[in-house]
């Protein structure tokens, strides 16, 4: 679904992908970890075709297609999702108006039919109840006021409504208390999928207690330098990251 090979990218000047090579399969669930700084952020961005990023080398294919040839509109289209860090609010945007405005922007690019109000609240009905939500974020501004675990539970519903085939979650954990977390993590297991792949980024192994990645990855300074199994996770939660820079070299 999702083929990277030795990308190479700047940012501002400065190279920070450096080779990143990743391969991620229908239905399958990818963390991927490291330090602060590594090249996380910028790896999700890139793949979502924000601005300000420069590809130096390399290329990435998404169901066949040149992705970085796309613009993010076309990305979305094709079905990548990219949950922000950082999410935006828009205060006295309806929540509702915006989600509706994104699907049917997303249908439209799909030269699907878009969706007219009955249609829309028929869905998301339909994705509240397999999200266990309640429709209470639906009726404020976009993110206004939200605490952060509404924001990131609002996340995972914008993700439900827009179907995706691959969703990156980037430190959708960041900041959330155990609650919340858990909340996001069921919300993304009821929406895993054999067709629908997940990119899980993290600098913690906590969230990974509560979705289990098929392949672990850890990324540092730029390049995937070690893949496993979930047990990676556990390893990197009990030793640290000085523990990868031991057995991988100073360059890490
Ligand atoms: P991570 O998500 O792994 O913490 P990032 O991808 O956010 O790392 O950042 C990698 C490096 O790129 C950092 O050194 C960061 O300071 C730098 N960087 C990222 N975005 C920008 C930017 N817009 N301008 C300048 N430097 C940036
Ligand atoms: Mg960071
Ligand atoms: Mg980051």
């Amino acid at each position: 679904m999702l083929k990277i090979d030795n990308l190479h990218a700047r940012v501002a000047g400065k190279d920070i992908l450096k080779g990143l090579s990743l391969d991620v399969k229908p239905g399958e669930v990818h963390a991927i970890m490291g330090p602060n700084g590594a090249g996380k952020s910028t790896l999700g961005n890139i793949l979502a075709g924000r601005e300000g990023y420069e590809v130096t080398a390399g290329s990435v294919t998404f169901d066949g297609r040149d992705l970085l040839a796309l613009a993010p509109e076309e990305r979305a289209a094709a079905g990548v999702f990219l949950a922000f860090q950082y999410p935006v609010e828009i205060p006295g945007v309806n929540n509702t108006y915006f989600l509706r405005a994104a699907l049917n922007a997303q249908r439209k690019a799909r030269g699907e039919p878009e969706l007219d109000s009955m249609q829309f609240l028929k869905k998301v009905r339909e994705k509240l109840a397999v999200l266990h939500l309640k429709d209470e974020l639906l009726h404020r501004g976009v993110n206004e006021g939200f605490s952060g675990g509404e924001k990131k539970r609002n996340e995972i519903f914008q993700l439900a409504l827009l179907e995706p085939k691959l969703a990156i979650l980037d430190e959708t954990d960041s900041g959330l208390d155990i609650d919340a977390l858990k909340s996001v993590a069921d919300g993304v297991n009821a929406l895993r999928s054999p067709d629908r792949a997940f990119i899980v980024i993290t600098h913690y192994q906590r969230l990974l207690d509560y979705i289990k990645p098929d392949v672990v990855h850890v990324l540092a300074d730029g390049r995937i330098v070690q893949t496993g199994g979930p047990e990676l996770a556990l390893e990197l939660e009990a030793h640290g990251y000085d523990w990868i820079r031991q057995r991988t070299g100073p360059e890490v």
